[in-house]
């Protein structure tokens, strides 16, 4: 179906004068010069016929009203940082990229209204940057840098998310350009907290994955920086001791929990392994996982009243025997040890990555579950989990040791995944808890989300865009 909706390539090429003529010189790249925006951060790959680098809405309207007239298709595209390919074309060589990495002001910055609008370019940590020294902050938290366009396609997530909630909870408006053969441009920027005047278009848009039309900016909503924080590394004897030490970390700290992470044993170990230079808080403790906890509040003079009450309930659930150790640190040496786990697992095997999300209070069965049937069903392969426990994500890494990953053809690893995400949808999960769909992620996007939920995507983005002008991934 995708082959029949692109452009012959007479069209393409049509499509591709005319783009000329639309953008500012040197904005239309060709051959070799495609090369950096055809990966994204998963690995995947494609074949871009250009890349286009529109630096105004204006531009933008008039690229979609020219690919939905010629037939062309353009992926928009952020910061590359994605992990499921929605960002990079396919391997036809004639799809488009859209970058929006010339479209990077900060158009308005409101700080008594604490709100920005940033263009769709800009990246979280220069859109940061400018924040700073008026102590306010976009309180996304990844370890990558994604662009305001992509945290929107992507309605990232990250580790403050407990606290602070994802892109959509952050977002109050939006710009987006359709591909509706006219190029209509939305403007739903006005950044206001309440507004109940319609319907709410700007969610349509939000973890659409650039299907539904191209966000040329957003509008923020900023929270200040904090003043007061706490981060300390626990020491657990299991996953369920670790569910019941976040609910009393919540009823100690309410909304200032920032984030609870869990990384099991044996994901730590391999990644202290892997890198010698990172330190264990704990060392010598025996226990079957570990928590990263920060608490923070942008209150100033808390510090010392957190590690009192930090340092009581600490001493209870030890008394309990729900935390068998546990240490302060600084957030800079301890959040390492978390984000270093993706690297050091990836390096230690052939990994094959599972970004899932459950009722939080069904993690501890559900890892027991995975564990259970791995050991049955692929003995020789090893399960790692770690993530954002305090939200129910989890991110899974099933580790083919090194010599083991040719006989793991796509066939068997497509059976493997799919075993695995039907045991997530067995206790209530789903299979992408921060990624999106993309192109790694269709397959299973068809095979577990409801046929009328699906029905409705195709119906709309068939609605917004009627050429299949826009967008890596097909709804119908
Ligand atoms: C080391 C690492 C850690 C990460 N940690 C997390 C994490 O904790 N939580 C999390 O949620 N994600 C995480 N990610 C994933 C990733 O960073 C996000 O998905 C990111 O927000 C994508 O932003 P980007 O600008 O790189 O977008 P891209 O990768 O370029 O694009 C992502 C999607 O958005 C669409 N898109 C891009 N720009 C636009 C636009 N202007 N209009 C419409 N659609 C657009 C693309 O078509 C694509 O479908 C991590 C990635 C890495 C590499």
């Amino acid at each position: 179906m995708d082959a029949a909706l692109l452009a012959p390539a007479a069209g393409l090429d049509a499509f591709l004068a005319e783009a000329a003529s639309l953008l500012p010189p040197g904005a239309l790249l060709r051959g070799e010069d495609c090369a950096p925006y055809q990966a994204d951060a998963s690995g995947c790959r494609g074949q871009a016929a250009a890349v286009l680098l529109p630096d105004s809405t204006e531009t933008v309207s008039a690229l979609l009203r020219a690919a939905a007239r010629h037939r062309a298709r353009l992926v928009p595209q952020g910061n590359r940082s994605g992990l499921v390919g929605g960002a990079v074309p396919d391997g036809s060589g004639r799809q488009a990229v859209l970058s929006l990495a010339r479209m990077r002001r900060l158009r308005e910055f409101d700080p008594l209204n604490r709100s920005a609008v940033a263009e769709a370019g800009l990246s979280l940590s220069e859109l940061n940057r400018q924040l700073e020294p008026h102590g306010l902050w976009l309180p996304i938290d990844v370890g990558s840098d994604p662009a305001t366009g992509g945290l929107v396609g992507a309605n990232t997530g990250g580790s403050r998310l407990l606290r602070h909630g994802d892109a959509r909870r952050n977002l109050l408006g939006l710009e987006v350009v359709l591909a509706d053969g006219q190029g209509s441009v939305l403007d739903l920027t006005a950044p206001l907290r309440k507004n109940n005047a319609g319907i709410d278009l700007k969610q349509l848009f939000i973890g659409s994955g650039g299907a539904l039309g191209v966000v040329t900016a957003a509008s923020w909503d900023l929270k200040r920086l904090d003043a007061s924080q706490l981060t300390l590394f626990a020491a657990l004897p299991d996953r369920e001791a670790a569910l019941v030490a976040l609910d009393a970390f919540e009823q100690h700290f309410g909304e200032t929990l920032s984030a609870f992470e869990v990384m099991g044993a044996p994901a730590l170990n391999a990644t202290l392994r892997q890198f010698p230079a990172l330190r264990h808080p704990l060392a010598g403790s025996v226990a079957g996982c570990y928590a990263l906890v920060e608490i923070a509040s942008a209150m100033p003079g808390l510090d010392a009243l957190l590690q009192e009450r930090a340092e009581a309930l600490l001493a209870s659930l030890h008394e309990r025997g729900l935390i068998l150790d546990a240490a302060f640190g600084q957030a800079e040496r301890l959040w390492p040890l978390r984000d270093s786990l993706p690297l050091a697992l990836a390096a230690a095997g052939t990994p094959l990555s599972f970004d899932v999300g459950l009722p939080r209070s069904r993690l501890p069965a559900f890892l027991s579950a995975a564990e259970r049937w791995l050991t049955a069903e692929h003995p020789a392969l090893r399960l790692y989990d770690f993530g954002h426990f305090g939200d129910g994500g989890c991110h899974l890494i099933v580790l083919l040791p090194r010599g083991m990953a040719a006989g793991y053809g796509p066939a068997k690893l497509a059976m493997l995944k799919s075993a695995l995400y039907q045991l997530v949808a067995d206790h209530g999960g789903g299979f992408s808890a921060e990624h999106g769909v993309g192109p790694l992620n269709a397959a299973f996007y068809r095979k577990f989300t409801c046929p009328a939920a699906q029905g409705l995507a195709a119906g709309l983005q068939r609605l917004l865009d009627p050429a299949a002008a826009l967008g890596r991934h097909r709804y119908g």
